[in-house]
């Protein structure tokens, strides 16, 4: 595995993959990996010739009051990692390289956005469509692999390459949890043992909605207060949000008729933590 750390380097390479002919899958990732970025490497392994993991903090997705400089890097750990889940190029380019002076574009997808995450982190998905659409143009991958873990952000990116017409297919893949439930993430690192015992109330409360979904219940208030109770008996959890949504448009719904998200954000102390499941009702 090769580490290239600048855009150009990695640009000129991708060039030289294209008129190869080459498959090109790109996994784009804020490092300190775990298995839920491994899990998507996996997937691009099994796809492409060529599997290309970025590792960048994007300062531009990170509110003026969040964790971008307490975020957790290990470069060296993630090389390790990165090359044992079959990366072939982990990209790890400089903010002033990919932000340099005078930089002034950026992307933004509406209404999508309006609702949970969107709504909560104003700017966030402003920030995280720009560095996905400028990794698209210096990896110029076929295929570009994503976590369900971040529903929301499967939703945004659908409906960005939709628009801009951008020529790569979005693969969304399952959340990969810790044995008792909890969603892994690189922000667990900042759960005290207290917190992080108490973290699983989220999954669970998503599997107690789940449980009454495939019994055939409907109803968002319903499905909504199942994961509210189970996660007020946490006592050091304070809810963001506990919301239904479409899966497509992310607009709240009353009632699932298709495919539903139901999402949560909690905090724990000043850390923020999402999880969500889809429900899906079968067409006829
Ligand atoms: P991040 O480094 O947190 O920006 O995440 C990079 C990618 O890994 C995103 O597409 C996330 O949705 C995905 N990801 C993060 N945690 C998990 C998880 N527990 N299971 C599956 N994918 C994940």
């Amino acid at each position: 595995m090769k580490t290239i750390e600048t855009v150009a380097e990695m640009m000129s390479l991708a060039k030289s993959w294209r008129r190869e002919g080459k498959t090109v899958g790109l996994v784009p990732t804020m490092g300190y990996l775990h298995q839920g970025h491994l899990s998507l490497a996996a997937a691009a392994r099994l796809d492409c010739d060529i599997v290309v993991m970025s590792i960048f903090v994007n300062p531009t997705q990170f509110g003026p009051n969040e964790d971008y400089e307490a975020y957790p890097r290990d470069l060296g750990h993630d090389q390790a990692l990165a090359e044992g889940a079959g990366v072939d190029y982990l990209f790890a380019p400089q903010p002033a390289d990919m932000y340099p002076k005078g930089y002034s574009t950026f992307v933004n997808v509406e209404g999508v956005t309006d609702y949970l995450c969107g709504a909560k982190r104003p700017g966030h998905f402003r920030g995280v469509a720009t560095v996905v659409s400028k990794l698209f143009h210096i990896v110029q991958p076929e295929k570009a692999y994503f976590g369900q873990k971040d529903g929301q952000q499967v939703a945004v990116l659908r409906r960005m390459v939709r628009d801009l017409n951008m020529p790569v297919e979005i693969i969304a893949r399952p959340i990969v949890r810790e044995a008792d439930g909890v969603a892994l993430s690189s922000r667990n690192v900042y759960l005290t043992e207290e917190q992080r015992q108490q973290a699983v109330v989220l999954s669970q409360g998503l599997a107690k909605a789940r449980e009454l979904f495939v019994q055939g219940e409907r109803n968002g208030n319903v499905l909504k207060k199942a994961v509210t109770d189970t996660i007020q008996t946490a006592p050091l959890a304070n809810i963001d949000y506990v919301q239904l949504v479409d899966g497509d448009t992310m607009a709240p719904i009353q009632q699932i008729t298709g495919t539903a998200m139901l999402a949560v954000a909690v905090y724990f102390g000043e850390t923020r933590l999402i999880d969500n499941t889809l429900l899906e009702v079968e067409s006829e």
